[in-house]
């Protein structure tokens, strides 16, 4: 089969979504990271409900770091995995209080060290708050790479991480994060792919034989 090639898919991304951006509702550093943390398995619009709550509340990482476990987890309980959740978001503030002076590191090796922050989430966070080009891989992004043979199926987020970025120009990486999980949402969803419409067929293992 035909392997894609980056052009091919940046035009049609380009095409299906050319103003994809980040969904989650956030004023500063704090807000955007703590949403980011919160948006592990559920959807934007979730975190946005509840955040709208828990920022009016707790407007910065320090009055985070000094809240009840039991007051976080009544706020955000609507989210999945709210008991580590809470406790992630608390122990993140607590560090970002007393070791960062309230304001969220600019490095992927400090982020990665507070509490539910993964590879995933510091991309995401340097990328959309301070325009780094990188590139977070959730499970939609995870998904088309592997479809599109960009990635393998045995990659696990990582691996799929440092395939899509060997394949794409880091220039576009800050876009391409936003668009493919536009598609991955819209076009090539887990469940029901519109694949009869798909004009990159051609190049996806699972929406070629339809
Ligand atoms: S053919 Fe279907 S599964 Fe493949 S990329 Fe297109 S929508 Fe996704």
């Amino acid at each position: 089969m035909e392997k894609i090639t980056k052009e091919v898919f940046l035009s049609y991304l380009n095409r299906l979504h050319p103003d994809a951006s980040c969904a989650l509702i956030y004023k500063n550093d704090y807000e955007l990271l703590i949403s980011i943390i919160l948006s592990a398995q559920t959807t934007d619009i979730k975190v946005n409900e509840v955040t709208s709550i828990l920022f009016e509340k707790y407007p910065d990482f320090l009055s985070l770091s000094k809240a009840s476990i039991s007051d976080i987890e009544n706020i955000i309980h609507k989210l999945g995995l709210y008991h580590a959740k809470a406790k992630n978001i608390i122990s993140c503030a607590d560090k970002i209080s007393n070791e960062y002076n309230g304001k969220t590191p600019n490095n992927f090796d400090l982020l990665s060290t507070l509490s539910g922050v993964g590879r995933k989430t510091a991309n995401v966070f340097l990328s959309e708050y301070y325009n780094m080009n990188t590139l977070g891989v959730d499970t939609h992004i995870m998904r088309v790479a592997k479809r599109l043979q960009i990635a393998e199926d045995g990659d696990n987020s990582y691996g799929t991480e440092k395939k899509l970025k060997a394949f794409f120009q880091e220039t576009d990486y800050r876009k391409l994060h936003h668009m493919i999980i536009a598609f991955g949402r819209n076009e090539c969803n887990a469940r029901k792919p519109l694949c009869a419409s798909c004009e990159i067929k051609q190049y996806c293992k699972y929406g070629h034989d339809l």
